[in-house]
């Protein structure tokens, strides 16, 4: 299929794409709960004439087209919302309080949905089979672990695999990924430090496990600053602390959670080695309990296979102008897309949805967070090229 055409045929259904993009976006839906969608994705095939296995890691959904034969490649979006209240001003504003689609896996299911009916409608000319992946649960929840773990690379086997991410940091009309590790590998933590309660007025009958966590957080602090060779990345950010409920009582524990970054998977776990020995010693030092766990799903970093990055600024460049197409830096968000290139090579990208003068200048994870619906026909368009460049080899 011509690049011209793909473009046409995107454009003919951009309102139809922004049409299942604010459905999405009125009912967010959380990790592994996003039954609502998954039913928009699955009648939205049933309309298209599509074949699809459903209830893969709960609420996924993969769709088939093409000729069912090899090769074989996938394209993924994810579905999930997050626990944030919306404060966009916009007409189709989530009317779920305190969920909202703020990073913006609505418009990544409602651009793979438009790339499912141009390349319906174009069936006859794909040689291969093209798998539409709708998992659940990025945001923390690793859906895309449990799509792979339940074999949706399998039967038939993915060879490559490619996906979309929206990014009000590029102007809408432009594209950025790179080779290698683009995104960082990732793990939460969580550490309950224990001592002894009492009277606020008698610290020395407690063992006080408040000071004690504060100087775990600010210890913590030095193992990037002091331990990581400068020229690599990592990050530990403590970002949820919970101890007490009266002024004049020490309580008996204290909380902390937060998370770690590392490019790469051996740094995730020196950091984890470090922050458990770290905590321990100085809970010990203070008369404390530490106990430290990583509880979260560790993501790996997500590393992008050299020519498929080659394959994606090709395709990318053909629909929006070579020169809207550039090299990023590494950045140290994580994704769950690394679980597919884990095992297969892939290429992950950002599609620009900025745009000042409609306002879509906050960034994903915000309240305000909003995107320029002129690129969702846009991130079809690569899709469908993509797949069927994909193919040809
Ligand atoms: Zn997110
Ligand atoms: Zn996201």
């Amino acid at each position: 299929m011509q690049s011209s055409d793909i473009i046409s045929q995107s454009r003919e259904i951009h309102e139809w794409i922004v049409e299942k993009r604010r459905a999405i976006h009125r009912h967010p839906e959380l990790m592994y709960e996003e039954f609502e969608t998954s039913r928009l994705v699955q009648n939205t095939l049933s309309e298209l004439g599509i074949e699809y296995e459903k209830d893969i890691a709960v609420t996924g959904v993969v769709g088939l087209v093409g000729n069912g034969e090899g090769p074989c490649i996938a394209l993924r979006a994810d579905m999930d919302a997050l626990p944030i209240h919306e404060e966009a001003d916009v007409e189709f504003r989530s009317e779920i309080d305190g969920k909202m689609h703020a990073c913006g896996h609505d418009c990544h299911t409602a651009m793979l949905l438009g790339a499912a009916r141009v390349l319906k409608d174009n069936e006859s000319e794909i040689n291969g089979t093209i798998k539409l992946i709708f998992q659940p649960a990025e945001e923390g929840g690793a859906g895309g672990k449990m799509m792979r773990e339940q074999g949706v690379l399998e039967d038939p086997d993915v060879e490559r695999i490619f996906g979309l991410h929206v990014s009000d940091k590029l102007p809408t009309g432009t594209l950025a990924s790179k080779e290698g590790t683009l995104l960082a590998a990732t793990s939460s933590i969580r550490i309950l430090v224990s001592g002894n309660g009492g009277h606020a007025a008698m610290p020395h009958l407690t063992v006080d496990p408040v000071v004690t966590g504060s100087k775990i957080v600010v210890e913590l602090q030095t193992l990037v600053s002091r331990e990581l060779d400068p020229l690599e990345s990592g990050v530990i950010s403590i970002t949820m602390v919970n101890a007490g409920s009266a002024t004049n009582v020490i309580p008996s524990s204290m909380e902390l959670q937060g998370t770690i970054r590392s490019l790469t998977s051996d740094g995730i776990t020196r950091l984890q080695h470090r922050v458990r020995e770290v905590a321990e010693g100085i809970a010990m030092a203070n008369r404390c309990m530490a106990e430290v766990t990583f509880p979260g799903n560790d993501f790996p970093p997500t590393v992008n296979d050299g020519e498929c990055w080659e394959l994606g600024k090709i395709s990318a460049g053909e629909i929006l102008g070579e020169e809207c197409v550039s090299e990023m830096g590494s950045i140290m968000g994580g994704e769950d897309f690394s679980y597919y290139t884990q095992v297969i090579p892939g290429c992950f990208s950002f599609l620009g949805v900025g745009n000042p003068e409609i306002g879509a200048v906050y960034g994903v994870h915000h309240p305000k967070f909003k995107v320029d619906e002129d690129a969702l026909s846009l991130g079809t368009a690569i899709h469908v090229n993509t797949a069927f460049k994909a193919l040809a080899g």
